[in-house]
C-alpha cells in the first residue's frame, strides 16, 4: 500500500551580490544605492544565493550555493534617481532586481537565472535527491487516482482493479506536510528479516509494488491502511498477512518507528522470522508484482519507494541492532 513520502521540509534562502571584490547585502539606505548603481553601470557581478533545507522529519540539513554573473547596461544618472524613487534597490541584495523595474538595466545573465530572483528550483532539486527523496514527490498532485470509468474503458491500463475499493481506514489524508498520504487512521508495515544460524540478519522480505498503486514498479514493504479499532501493530500484521502471506505464527515483533506527521502517522513494524520457522512470502493479491526475500545488502540497489529510500540506512542499522541484542541474551 501506499508508503508516508517525503516528510516536511523546511527551505531558506538568501543572496550575497559580489562586485570589484566586496560583498554587497542590501543597501537599505537611498545614497549607497547610488553609489553602488553608479559603479555597477556597464559591468558585471557575481550574485551568489544560499539555499538550506531542513529535513523535519530525520532532521538533516543540506545546503548549497547557486550562482550568477549580472551584466548591467549603460543607464544614466536620472535612471538611477527614478530607481531609487520607486523603492525598489533599498532592500535588495546588489541594489537590483531581475523581475521588477531593475530588469531593464540588465542586459545579460549567465549561470543560473533562477537565484537572482529567488528560490533556485534546479538547485533544490539536486539538493532535494542528496536527501534521498525525489523531487517530483514533493509535487502536491495525487499520484496515479484510480477511476473506475476510465479502467472500463481501458481494461489493461495500469488501473487498480474495481474490486479493490473500500474497507474501513481506506481513505486520503490531507497531511500538515502538505501531502497526502494513504490510510485515515495512520498506515503500517512490517520490516520483516530473515536471520543465519549465527543470529544475523541476511534477508529483508520486500514488495515490488503494483504499477497502478502510488510510485508503482518500486521496492517497499508490506503493510497499509490501519483499520478501525486496530492498533498499528494490528495493522502491520494484518496488511503483510493479507498482502505477502507473512503468517503471524512465524514471525516475532521486536520493535517499531513510528513517522508522526500529526495527522497522519506511518509505523514501521520490525520483526524477525522466528528460528526454526519459515515464512513463506507470497503475493496474494494485486497489490504487489512481487514479494521476494531480497539480500540485505543488495536492498539500496533496488528502485525503492521514496520513503524507503530516505529510511532504509537507519531501518538497516536498527535491525542489525536487534539481531545483536538477541544474539547477546
Ligand atoms: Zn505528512
Amino acid at each position: 500500500m501506499n508508503g508516508s513520502g517525503p516528510g516536511p521540509l523546511i527551505v531558506g534562502c538568501d543572496s550575497m551580490f559580489l562586485f570589484d571584490g566586496e560583498c554587497y547585502g542590501k543597501p537599505h539606505d537611498e545614497a549607497t544605492a547610488r553609489e553602488r548603481l553608479r559603479r555597477m553601470r556597464g559591468r558585471s557581478g557575481e550574485l551568489w544565493t544560499g539555499h538550506c533545507i531542513i529535513d523535519f522529519a530525520t532532521g538533516r540539513a543540506i545546503q548549497d550555493a547557486s550562482r550568477a554573473i549580472v551584466y548591467f547596461g549603460e543607464y544614466t544618472d536620472e535612471d538611477i534617481d527614478r530607481y531609487i524613487a520607486t523603492g525598489e534597490p533599498l532592500e535588495v541584495a546588489g541594489s537590483f532586481t531581475l523581475e521588477g523595474f531593475g530588469g531593464a538595466f540588465i542586459d545579460r545573465i549567465d549561470g543560473d537565472p533562477h537565484g537572482v530572483i529567488g528560490i533556485s528550483l534546479p538547485l533544490l532539486r539536486r539538493l532535494v535527491s542528496k536527501l534521498g527523496m525525489r523531487w517530483t514527490d514533493l509535487w502536491n498532485v495525487e499520484p496515479h487516482a484510480p477511476n473506475p470509468e476510465e479502467q472500463d474503458k481501458h481494461p489493461d491500463s495500469v488501473l487498480p482493479p474495481l474490486e479493490n475499493v473500500h474497507q474501513p481506514g481506506d481513505g486520503w489524508v490531507s497531511c500538515a506536510c502538505g501531502r497526502r498520504h494513504w490510510g485515515t487512521h495512520g498506515a503500517a508495515g512490517i520490516l520483516l528479516a530473515r536471520r543465519n544460524a549465527d543470529g544475523e540478519v541476511t534477508h529483508v522480505a520486500m514488495q515490488h509494488r503494483a504499477q497502478w498503486s502510488a510510485e508503482g514498479g518500486t521496492w517497499g514493504i508490506p503493510g497499509g491502511a490501519i483499520a478501525d479499532n486496530e492498533t498499528p501493530i494490528e495493522g502491520a500484521l494484518r496488511e503483510s498477512f493479507e498482502e505477502a502471506n507473512i503468517t503471524p505464527q512465524d514471525i516475532e515483533v521486536v520493535g517499531s518507528y513510528r513517522e508522526d506527521h500529526g495527522p497522519w502517522a506511518y509505523t514501521t513494524v520490525f520483526a524477525f522470522e522466528k528460528p526454526g520457522h519459515e515464512v513463506r512470502l507470497r503475493a496474494n493479491d494485486d497489490e504487489s508484482m512481487e514479494i521476494a526475500w531480497v539480500p540485505v545488502g543488495e536492498v539500496p540497489n533496488r528502485k525503492l519507494l521514496t520513503a524507503m529510500r530516505t529510511d532504509w540506512q537507519r531501518f538497516a542499522d536498527r535491525l542489525h541492532g536487534l539481531a545483536a541484542a538477541n544474539r547477546a541474551r
